[in-house]
């Protein structure tokens, strides 16, 4: 499973490489910048838990999750989980990049529906923070897809859940 680092230098957006272990502690960031822990980006829990406990990584503005929701909610159970985050990803020429993260559980697999929201967006970079951060797999392949291919995520539901009868 891939490591999850969430924890970026507030100077310069570079991933965090150690951190004191103790209250009002200092981290300190690939590129050497020190920095109070509790100003770290994305220092969040949270959210570090959702990224762990996601199944399918789906990319999806705002439309676009509407438009599936109302293709197949009908069909397929759709809970949706009320809580979104912004998470941030890196910087282009010292502009960030972010991207905005909500769940919900299609057909009994928790997935996460992202979009970039920053007017810099590269997806290159936007990549590798999933690779980092939240790349699960299903069935040999990486669980991810646009919307315009939703329907992967829900043929391999079925794969996962014929999977997981199989294994228990
Ligand atoms: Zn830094």
């Amino acid at each position: 499973m891939s490591k999850i680092t969430l924890y970026h230098c507030p100077k310069c957006g570079a991933k965090e490489s150690c951190r004191e272990r103790r209250i009002n502690g200092n981290a300190t960031c690939e590129n050497g910048h020190k920095y109070p822990s509790k100003d770290a980006i994305g220092a969040d829990e949270h959210l570090q838990i959702e990224l762990a406990k996601t199944e399918y990584v789906v990319e999806a503005n705002s439309f676009e999750y509407l438009s599936l929701w109302k293709d197949f909610h009908e069909e397929y159970s759709w809970e949706q989980v009320s809580q979104g985050y912004g998470a941030h990803v890196g910087y282009i020429d010292g502009r960030p990049i972010f991207i905005s993260l909500r769940w919900a559980t299609v057909n009994e697999v928790y997935m996460l529906f992202w979009h970039a929201t920053s007017k810099v967006v590269d997806y290159g970079m936007i990549e590798e923070w999933f690779v980092n951060n939240c790349d699960p797999m299903a069935n040999g392949r990486h669980a991810r897809c646009d919307a315009d291919n939703f329907i992967h995520a829900i043929l391999c539901n079925g794969l996962l859940k014929r999977k997981v009868e199989q294994d228990g």
